[in-house]
């Protein structure tokens, strides 16, 4: 028995996000039957020689001349537990799948599918290929990618079959990459997830491609990722560039549910760069035009930590809005979790404006092999991103007005959540941009959950000299 689920999230009225997991247990006889079809009839006999055997599940034909395994046996009953998971994704009742089939190959020797005429609509088939109804899957030496493939062109042949088309480049292969990625473990599949660790996803690679780029100064902010032109599809880093997108924006409670919601205004047939910029005109417009600024700042945040196992819930920034209070010089204090991502402590600053904060506080920053004590300083025993982890940070996101003000270097060396400020137990500091205070205290965005404990961070006016900010 395969059961499925799919990673989502959902808002609940006091808009906090709530990662659950929706499980769905699907019926024990309906996948034995898929199964028994798959091992029954082996063999495709007659048209296509006796090399090319067929598997036969409800949603896929699986045409291939691999040795019979229980991993490639089974991968029609894997893409029948994964259709209902893209339809609730999509918006797409599953009525509309009645007799829907794709027709796959899954290819070791290509010769033998071309004697066989069954490549003749592949131009140049380098993983995985969609056309219509019709996938093709060149074998890999990951049981894992391979899957990964055979789902990634079932969720374009599906849209194409509902939707008559697939969207813009960021659109189609992102949301085919987030509804691929997934786990399989004891029969249940689940999709849509951020993989804990490489060894689980073989061959995959998206988050090394993203480290890669933005360490070579290549990274992509989110008009970059919207504007990807399908020539760029050539490369990996695009497919990885779009999932993250799509797992960013899946992962922000304000927008669950937007990237099923624009499968309303997908354009039909092949997507123009007209059709595609009338697209994105709308995705901004769902997003909001007047925060658009500081969602480039959230996401350039999320990929600059993005790692295997990175907790979306725990990890994203709090609250993005302008601090409601702007600082007339009073003194203020704030607690600070470790297990959160950045913070948004309400409180706007001006340029120029001079600071003495300070912090007091133990917290709990892990508890294997025991538990691990910190204090605002850190322990310097662990860093990540070149600072201890532990340590508490500090912020300045410049209101959409002043969000340009340095231009200085790519989008993440000016990223102001990527370029915290070091401040553990006590720092003077003059702001070198007006905005809104954040804190956060230094962990992996893989490490959050066994965090415990808070710091109280307290700001006053500064008592001397301070450092100036750059
Ligand atoms: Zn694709």
């Amino acid at each position: 028995m395969i059961r499925s689920c799919i990673a989502t999230t959902l808002r609940n009225r006091a808009k906090t996000a709530i990662r659950f997991f929706v499980s769905i247990v699907f019926s024990p006889v309906a996948f034995f039957l898929a199964f028994c079809f798959s091992t029954v009839f082996p063999a495709d006999s007659g048209i296509f020689g006796s090399e090319i055997r067929t598997l036969e599940g409800t949603y896929l034909r699986l045409r291939t001349d691999l040795p019979s395994s229980t991993e490639v046996d089974g991968l029609p009953a894997v893409f029948d537990a994964a259709v209902p998971l893209w339809c609730r994704f999509l918006g797409i009742n599953p009525n509309r799948c009645d007799g829907w089939k794709m027709d796959g190959c899954l290819i070791g020797d290509f010769e033998r599918f071309e004697r066989a005429g069954l490549v003749r609509e592949v131009p140049d088939l380098r993983t995985g290929f969609q056309l219509n109804r019709k996938l093709w899957v060149l074998e890999q030496a990951s049981a894992y990618y391979r899957r990964h493939l055979l789902l990634h062109e079932g969720v374009h042949g599906l849209m194409a079959h509902v939707f008559h088309g697939l969207g813009p480049p960021w659109y189609a292969e992102g949301c085919a990459e987030l509804l691929a990625t997934h786990t399989l473990r004891d029969g249940k599949l689940e999709i849509g997830v951020i993989p804990g660790h490489r060894d689980e996803v073989p061959m995959w690679g998206r988050i090394k491609l993203i480290r890669d780029d933005i360490a070579a100064g290549k990274g992509r902010s989110l008009r970059d990722v919207l504007g990807l032109q399908p020539g760029e599809y050539d490369a990996p880093n695009a497919y990885a560039w779009s999932w993250a997108l799509c797992v960013f924006l899946e992962g922000q409670p304000e927008f669950t549910g937007i990237l099923g919601g624009m499968t309303n205004v997908l354009p039909p047939g092949r997507t123009t760069s007209e059709c595609a910029e009338t697209f994105n005109e709308r995705f901004y417009d769902r997003i909001g035009r007047d925060v658009r600024s500081q969602w480039e700042a959230a996401w350039i945040d999320f990929a600059g930590r993005l790692d295997y196992g990175y907790d979306r819930e725990r990890a994203r920034i709090d609250d993005l809005s302008p601090g409601a209070t702007r600082w007339n010089g009073r003194n203020h204090q704030w607690r600070v979790r470790p297990d959160r991502g950045w913070q948004n402590s309400g409180l706007r600053i001006q340029q120029g404006d001079a600071v003495r904060i300070a912090a007091a506080g133990r917290f709990r920053l892990g508890n294997r092999p025991a538990t691990w004590w910190s204090e605002p300083n850190g322990i310097t025993i662990r860093y990540d991103r070149g600072r201890p982890i532990g340590e508490l940070q500090m912020t300045i996101l410049p209101g959409p007005e002043t969000s340009n003000a340095n231009t200085a270097g790519d989008d993440y060396s000016r990223c102001p959540f990527l370029n915290p400020v070091s401040i553990g137990t006590h720092c003077e500091y003059t702001a070198p941009v007006g905005g809104t205070l954040f804190f956060r205290i230094n962990d992996s965005p893989a490490d959050l959950a066994d965090n415990d404990g808070d710091v109280t961070v307290s700001l006053e006016k500064a008592s001397g000299n301070t450092i100036p900010g750059s």
